[in-house]
């Protein structure tokens, strides 16, 4: 039987990210996924790689990831655009929380540029100048084609690195074995490897129920809408908004960020956890989000598996204060599920070489790739070892 170096269970872009990282050290890794092809999280969300959003260690991840995807970009097209995020004030509390911003990632050294309303509306023509106060517009964040980028990625590290990838490959077994962990697929096949990393994303039920039960982890269901192709606009960047400057963690580093107030026209939206997002696929469509309902780990089905008419449109009415472009033509509306932990993340090691990493919330296609390198260093060192040897 082979033994891996590595097998990684889930394909989403947290398991496919560290399966690159120990690929790119030279180990030989094995990748399995329970679908024909990852439809979870990593294919639902925006596409946007905004380090911006995010503090602490999580904002360096997010920018090791950047420079990666540009990296892999250059030589393999995986979707990036190096086309930065805008996020737009709308009120004098965000206003101020903008200019706070400016002081912060100048100091922590992330690009940054204050724009007020005037330069706003001449960079953005298709926002609403009732809807405008300013703005920071940070160069360096990315944007990704979710419905492509994972699965382009899988297809680079079977090209560039042997990546072994089965889809269609459920796991209901991991056991610890000497040496290793053997793990069994539903199809009774078994696989051997040095390690074995479990991130199957908010999928509980196959591998390890009881753990994730008391794990802490909390499942959010997101809504989203897509327009169809809307060729008369170019939406020059990411647009995030107004709701997201109070939301988003890097912001609550600003000085006014508790002193903050809830107009009143946002109650209702804050009831359903909305705060408005825009991003233009390559289609010429743009995707508009999202909003956030919550249960635990071990009642996700609570959430249902329904698209409620009265939040899309809480969104849509949102959406139609801050730009000028229709936005009810939908081509289509769907309900994206991702896990959270209290602790930004789930990491366990339930036996020698076994682990279980999910539950890394919004942030997964923002700061995977960063992240993983340094789990994967962490196992095996950080010199490239010879590809399609095992490290045992
Ligand atoms: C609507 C929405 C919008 C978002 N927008 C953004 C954004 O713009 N920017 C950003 O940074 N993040 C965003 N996120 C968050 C991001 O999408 C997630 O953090 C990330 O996709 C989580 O990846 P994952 O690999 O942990 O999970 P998943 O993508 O769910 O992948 C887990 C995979 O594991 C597989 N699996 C599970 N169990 C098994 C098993 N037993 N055997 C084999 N395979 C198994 C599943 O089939 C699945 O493919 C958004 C999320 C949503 C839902």
């Amino acid at each position: 039987m082979i033994k891996y170096d590595l097998i990684v269970v889930g394909a989403g872009i947290l398991g496919t990210s560290h399966a690159l990282q120990a690929a790119r050290l030279g180990k030989k890794v094995l990748l399995l996924e329970k679908d024909n092809y990852p439809t979870g999280a990593t294919v639902r969300n925006f596409g946007q790689v905004v380090p911006s959003g995010l503090s602490g260690r999580w904002q360096r991840y997010g920018q090791r990831s950047v420079e990666l995807y540009k990296e892999i970009q250059a030589e393999f097209d995986i979707t990036v655009r190096a086309n930065g995020s805008v996020y737009v004030a709308s009120d004098e509390e965000e206003w101020q929380l903008a200019q706070e911003a400016e002081v912060l990632f100048r100091q922590k050294d992330y690009p940054i540029q204050l724009l007020n309303q005037e330069d706003t509306l001449l960079q953005h023509p298709y926002l609403q100048p009732s809807y405008v106060k300013g703005s920071v517009y940070f160069p360096e964040d990315v944007s990704v084609e979710p419905d492509r980028l994972v699965h382009r990625l899988i297809q680079y590290l079977q090209q560039k690195y042997e990546v072994i990838y089965l889809p269609n490959t459920a796991v209901l077994d991991c056991v610890p074995a000497a040496a290793g962990v053997e793990v069994v697929t539903a199809r009774r096949e078994k696989y051997f490897g040095s390690r074995l990393l479990v991130c199957s994303g908010g999928e509980f039920r196959l591998l390890f129920p009881e753990i994730f039960a008391s794990s802490g982890l909390v499942v959010s269901k997101l809504q989203m809408l897509q327009t169809s192709a809307l060729p008369q606009i170019k939406l020059a960047c990411n647009i995030l908004t107004g709701l997201t400057l109070r939301r988003y963690e890097s912001f609550e580093e600003c000085p006014s960020f508790a002193r903050l107030t809830t107009p009143s026209h946002y109650q209702e939206l804050k009831k359903w956890g909305i705060h408005l997002l825009f991003k233009q696929a390559t289609d010429g469509s743009v995707i508009i989000g999202d909003s956030h309902e919550y249960a635990p780990a071990d009642r996700v089905d609570e959430l249902g598996f329904d698209v409620k008419e009265y939040i899309n449109e809480l969104i849509l009415r949102e959406a139609e204060r801050i730009v000028t472009f229709p936005v009810r033509g939908m081509a289509r509306s769907w309900a994206g599920y991702y896990a959270q932990h209290p602790d930004d993340i789930l990491e366990l090691e339930p036996a020698p070489g076994l682990h279980i990493i999910t539950g890394i919330g919004g942030k997964g296609m923002t700061s995977s790739l960063g992240y993983a390198e340094e789990r994967v260093q962490e196992w095996f060192g950080t010199s490239a070892g010879t590809p399609g040897t095992t490290s045992t």
